[in-house]
């Protein structure tokens, strides 16, 4: 059998453990045809590791969309998008796709930068991306913004963000509670419309985690495109990327990335579920 094809829209991360590279080598950790359409290159400053966002024309995204789209992809995957405009076009290139499958990691911040990309990208995203999603995978913060809730501190809270996007389109939602929310466990939590089920695993370091969360996406789209349901598909991606966590490695004195074949090559991780 041919393997399925997983196309990310996404920004370059240079230094490799985010970004459309972590895309990448998780869709062929879980067996998947990965491919790129880029948005933007992201570079860091040796000295300093401050980030610099550079996007790409809009021309050359919407060639490099109608190559991948002409390829056939099975399930597409959106990561740093940037503009509104971006927005559009991720949204366009799914309702032109032949794919069924539309993974929305609805990135807002660029890790080690406190910023927002920007403001309006996030009524973009409400607007454009989540009628359209399969499963939208925010962390505490972006979904504090998706739901217009603000801040989030608590599962309650969490469940009624996850509500709200649910109604604003997207079919299944797992909000990340992750490094983000206090306690020993790292808890997402996940909404099919009906039932709110919490994901567990325990909390590893956090210091080298560069890269969780593109490649839990990464890892819901793989496993979607496999023929997993969301619901299988997303406690797997936790799975994956508990083992990627906890085998993260230091780089440099700035950051750690996962490792994103820890799951295949290291070990496997027990994920707890439980319906709230
Ligand atoms: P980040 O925003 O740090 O990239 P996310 O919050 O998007 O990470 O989380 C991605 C996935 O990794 C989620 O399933 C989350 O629960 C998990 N995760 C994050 N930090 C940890 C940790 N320290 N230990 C275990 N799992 C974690």
């Amino acid at each position: 059998m041919s393997l399925k094809k997983t196309l990310t829209i996404a920004g370059s991360d240079t230094s490799a453990g985010a970004g459309m590279q972590a895309d990448l080598k998780t869709f062929q950790e879980l067996n998947t045809y990965g491919m790129v359409a880029l948005t933007a290159i992201v570079t860091m400053d040796p000295e300093t590791w401050s980030h610099d966002v550079t996007p790409l024309p809009i021309e050359l995204l919407d060639q490099q969309i109608k190559t991948a789209l002409s390829i056939g992809p099975d399930a597409i995957k959106t990561g740093m998008l940037g503009t509104e405009e971006i927005i559009g076009r991720a949204a366009q290139a799914f309702k032109e796709s032949d794919a069924e499958i539309f993974v929305v990691d609805p990135v807002m911040v660029c890790k080690g930068e406190d910023e927002v990309l920007n403001p309006g990208n996030t009524d973009a995203m409400i607007k454009e991306l989540l009628p359209l999603a399969t499963v939208v995978t925010p962390n505490l913060f972006e979904a504090g913004q998706l739901s217009g809730l603000g801040k989030l501190t608590s599962i309650d809270e969490m469940k009624e963000a996850a509500r709200i996007i649910h109604k604003r389109g997207a079919k299944h939602v797992v909000i990340k509670g992750g490094k983000a929310l206090e306690g020993a466990e790292a808890v997402d939590l996940y909404f099919d419309g009906k039932t709110y089920t919490l994901l567990t695993t325990d909390k590893f370091q956090s210091s080298y985690n560069h890269g969780a969360g593109c490649t839990f996406a990464a890892a819901t789209t793989a496993n979607l495109a496999n023929g997993l349901t969301p619901r299988e598909a997303v406690i797997d991606a936790k799975a994956f990327v508990a083992s990627a966590i906890k085998n993260g490695w230091k780089m440099n004195d700035f950051v750690g990335p996962v490792q994103h074949g820890a799951y295949n090559k290291v070990e496997k991780i027990d994920v707890q579920t439980e319906e709230v």
